[in-house]
């Protein structure tokens, strides 16, 4: 979440399928500025990595704070809704019910679909 290297980006889609999937599903433009080390917020440019990160969590530091809030909250959402089975994932999605083998699976669909996402937890929400 941090930062969004080549390295960590796939230790998080490794380990945290969905995670990422909501990271890049909200905030996918600001990934990919934070990629060609330009800060999503002013635009600046770095030389490094690492410089661009540390510019913007520290300078940017409410934007970057509201990034990871909304991100986790929406993330612990999806996995309320999701019917997470022991050997698959059922969504009821308009209708129609969506089986997915893993929660990779199920995060690769969300990439793909970025608006199903926002579909699942209102859903969710008004199931309530
Ligand atoms: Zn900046």
């Amino acid at each position: 979440m941090i930062t969004s290297s080549p390295r960590n980006r796939q230790w998080l889609t490794t380990n945290f399928p969905l995670l990422f999937a909501v990271l890049k599903t909200l905030h996918g433009k600001a990934i990919e500025s934070l990629d060609n080390l330009r800060c999503p917020v002013c635009n600046k440019q770095f030389r490094r990595r690492t410089a661009t990160i540390a510019h913007f969590v520290r300078t940017h530091r409410e934007f970057f704070i509201r990034i990871v809030n909304e991100v986790t909250d929406r993330y612990r959402k999806l996995l309320n809704a999701i019917n997470d089975r022991t050997h698959h994932i059922v969504l009821k999605l308009n209708g129609e019910e969506l089986r997915f083998e893993s929660r990779k699976e199920l995060a690769e669909y969300i990439e793909q679909h970025p608006e199903v996402l926002e579909q699942i937890l209102e859903q969710f929400n008004a199931s309530w």
